[in-house]
């Protein structure tokens, strides 16, 4: 008899060899930034993970209903803090309908599972989150990739694709590793003309973009089916889809992530109430995001500007590192290639400043970048030590040797 645990063990240990040796090692493990650090790694956009009131809440939410939802939202699990919740997502986003589930990753998969069969298309930005493309991937329809927000590419995938029984189109609202949003006016009329329905994931844009934190939606077009989720500019955890009642009313009773897993306690589903309620009023949280974006461009722009001339970089990297300029608080910083990126972010390091090194597969190729997140959590003082911080490693090092 083979021994297959052992050759299983074998393989788990080569393949994470490979990684390491590929400089492609995910740090996990407690990786929280200590509070003297200064983060910008998060997605803590609003800044109301922290927020005291919230803490506060959350102890009376948890007073009030237990730690836990005991069972499925189909058997005992969905209480009135979790119809409450729906009803305010309704009333904030316009939708008729809305169904929680406990992460925007399930969510996803939820979705791409049960609203499609094997003979249905389903068309993804290339640049959708992994929970997309890997709900894709193993979807029973068959899945086609548009070049990232190339509209054109879109429709001709669209055309190409003989008599499907159902077309779904999914972008993203706001892209996580580029900042950049989607062409949601252009998606609408495609899905339109082409008669697809149209869903759009808006974990990065809600609670940032629009007067009220109503995300993406806010610059005008409407897809048939909005994701939202509660971990990033909401601060806490979780997601919820929002649609037709016909549509939801489905994912109810055959989303498999929905009927076999337990609810969201219902102290979170309260908890997350009040965080929306914050985000909707406090207007300044989405002014102080844009103060911050500024002086960062600012910062680093004058000064990238000014020592675009000089060659060699500190760092080893073919070009200029270049500071994408985006409409969302996430502020990429392309580095180029991986040494470059590690020695950017040790310098960042021993600042105490916690930024996020993103390298291949998660952006492609030569595109390893940070990504510096903002949050209305930071002061100024924050976003100048950063400018700073960076300035030493980006420079060219014969400039800055000379320079008295
Ligand atoms: C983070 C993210 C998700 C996953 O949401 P979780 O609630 O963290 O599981 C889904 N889609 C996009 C675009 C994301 O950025």
């Amino acid at each position: 008899m083979t021994d297959t645990r052992s050759a299983l063990t074998r393989r788990y240990q080569d393949e994470l060899t490979v990684r390491q040796q590929q400089g492609l090692w995910r740090q996990s493990g407690d990786n929280a930034v200590a509070e003297s650090w200064r983060n910008f790694a998060g997605n803590d956009y609003l800044g109301l993970a922290q927020d005291p009131r919230l803490v506060k809440k959350a102890q009376q939410h948890l007073e009030r209903w237990g730690v836990g939802a005991t069972a499925s939202p189909v058997v005992s699990g969905f209480t009135a803090a979790h119809q409450s919740l729906c009803d305010q997502l309704c009333d904030w986003l316009g939708y008729p309908q809305a169904i929680l589930f406990n992460s925007g990753f399930a969510a996803n998969q939820a979705l791409l599972f049960t609203l499609l069969g094997k003979d249905d298309a389903l068309f993804q930005d290339k640049l959708n989150h992994a929970s997309l493309i890997e709900a894709g991937v193993l979807s029973p329809a068959t899945q086609r990739r548009f070049r990232h927000n190339d509209m054109a590419h879109l429709r001709q995938l669209l055309a190409k694709q003989t008599q499907p029984s159902a077309s779904l189109i999914v972008s993203e609202g706001v892209f996580s590793m580029d900042g950049d949003v989607s062409p949601t006016e252009s998606l609408a009329t495609i899905a339109n003309q082409s008669g697809a329905l149209w869903a759009l994931d808006d974990a990065h844009g809600i609670g940032v973009l629009g007067q009220e934190g109503e995300g993406s939606i806010s610059r005008g077009a409407r897809p048939d089916i909005l994701i939202v989720t509660f971990g990033k500019a909401l601060g806490v955890a979780g997601a919820a889809v929002l649609a037709s009642p016909t549509i939801i009313d489905y994912l109810r009773q055959f989303a498999r992530h929905y009927v076999y897993s337990t609810a969201m306690p219902p102290a979170q589903a309260a908890l997350i109430e009040d965080t929306i309620r914050l985000a909707r009023t406090e207007h300044w949280r989405r002014e102080t995001l844009s103060a911050h974006a500024e002086q960062l461009a600012q910062g680093l722009h004058d000064w990238l500007e000014t020592t675009s001339a000089c060659e060699p970089h500190a760092i080893n990297t073919q070009s200029l590192p270049q500071l994408l300029a985006t409409p969302s608080p996430i502020k990429p910083l392309i580095i180029g290639d991986l040494a470059a990126l590690q020695q950017v972010n040790h310098a960042l390091m021993k600042a105490h400043i916690r930024v996020g090194a993103i390298r291949p597969p998660t952006v492609p190729a030569n595109t390893a970048r940070l990504r510096i997140s903002l949050s209305a959590q930071h002061q100024k003082t924050d976003i100048t030590a950063l400018i700073e911080a960076l300035k030493p490693v980006l420079a060219c090092d014969k400039a800055c040797e000379v320079t008295p």
